[in-house]
């Protein structure tokens, strides 16, 4: 090792699932929405001048504050805005989790938690999730430095219950507590609700999933006008210029058609609900997911080898080796067409290993 690598911040960093660059595959690994974007975004890409792009964008990213603003009924100073939810969670770690007290999580979770903590250098402790993979309550209610919860779980894909994640955030009013709801337009209640009620919650979403656009890469927060601020804060001392110019214009125009979003999320529920009927009749278990993807087990056939089979296949879906979730395969749900063939492969599959 070289004398300067002492002083290096070494970190192992978040693995996200493959982007194969092959167009003719079923891609169901990382819980995109199958659908394409509202055509107004189509139609702001094609009006944008490039001109425009001489310009630093506006750093406030005011004209999408104000589109979500009006959408959720949210005074603007209740709401930051980010390079994605990845970008809005990083810098509320930053921001928020800045104690002695280890923050809290489950152990099965969205796996960049952990991973900003180390980079952070944030004491953490992982609470495991109970035998079926719920989410404890009573686990989150003892001294600490802060919580994350993803609702729903990822990628479980359980919905906690909002009385349940109120009593978290009502039985720890020294510290905040983040809620992660980057998959709760397709199930779920919000915690949006609470906000009123507590200064100490964040409510983290993303137009990744619901509307189509993990490629622009959109996230935003919800939260006291105290915590915006110190979020703001902690961004402008950081890089004042996170989202560009194309972006901000393209978030605004997703978050006006609310036809469309209704319309997509619709079918993504409608397809998941018929490709759980269709997984328990070939043997599969799951939690029931509230989320665009569904973590299945099968008694008979190892997750890893189905993974590699479909994939064999040109269906890619996501396998994690990890401890208590290496049997496990997270689908997420395509269009219509795509669950059929996902499904009569396993059911080809299932029948041919008997
Ligand atoms: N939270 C959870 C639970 C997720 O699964 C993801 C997607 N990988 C994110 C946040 C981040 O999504 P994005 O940065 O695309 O908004």
């Amino acid at each position: 090792m070289a004398a300067w690598e002492t002083n290096v911040r070494k970190v192992i960093p978040y693995t996200p699932g493959e982007q194969p660059d092959c167009a003719d595959i079923i891609k169901l690994n990382t819980n995109e929405n199958p659908y394409p974007p509202s055509s107004a975004v189509e139609r702001i890409l094609r009006e944008i001048p490039a001109e425009i792009l001489r310009k630093y964008p506006d750093p406030t990213s005011g004209a999408l504050v104000t589109a979500l603003s009006e959408y959720y009924h949210m005074p603007e100073e209740q709401i930051f805005v980010g390079v994605g939810s990845d970008d809005v969670l990083a810098m509320s770690f930053l921001t928020f989790f800045n104690g002695k007290e280890p923050i809290l999580f489950p152990d099965i979770t969205y796996s960049f938690y952990d991973v900003w903590a180390e980079l952070f250098r944030i004491p953490y402790e992982c609470q495991p999730l109970d035998e079926n993979f719920q989410i404890r309550t009573e686990d989150y209610l003892r001294p600490c430095g802060g919580i994350v919860i993803a609702n729903p779980n990822a990628p479980t894909g359980i919905a906690k219950e909002l009385t349940e994640l109120e009593r978290i955030v009502a039985g720890n009013p020294g510290v905040i507590v983040i809620i992660d709801e980057a998959y709760i337009d397709f199930g779920g209640e919000s915690a949006v609700c609470l906000l009123p009620k507590y200064d100490n919650l964040l409510v983290v979403q993303t137009f990744s999933k619901s509307r189509s656009l993990a490629g622009m890469r959109i996230g935003y927060a919800f939260g006291n006008q105290k915590l915006i601020k110190y979020l703001n804060d902690a961004k402008y001392s950081f890089n004042s210029y996170t989202m560009n110019t194309l972006t901000i214009a393209v978030g605004v125009e997703a978050v006006r058609d609310e036809a469309y979003f209704q319309e997509t999320v619709g079918k993504v529920v409608a397809a998941r609900e018929w490709t759980k009927k269709e997984l328990l009749r070939l043997g599969f278990t799951f939690p029931d997911s509230q989320s665009n993807f569904i973590f299945a087990s099968h008694p008979k056939y190892p997750a890893k080898e189905l993974f590699e089979g479909l994939k064999r296949q040109g269906i890619y879906v996501r396998y994690f080796a990890k401890p208590r979730i290496d049997n496990y395969l997270r689908i997420s749900i395509g269009t219509d067409e795509e669950m059929k063939t996902l499904i009569a492969f396993l059911e080809k599959y299932v029948g041919e290993n008997l």
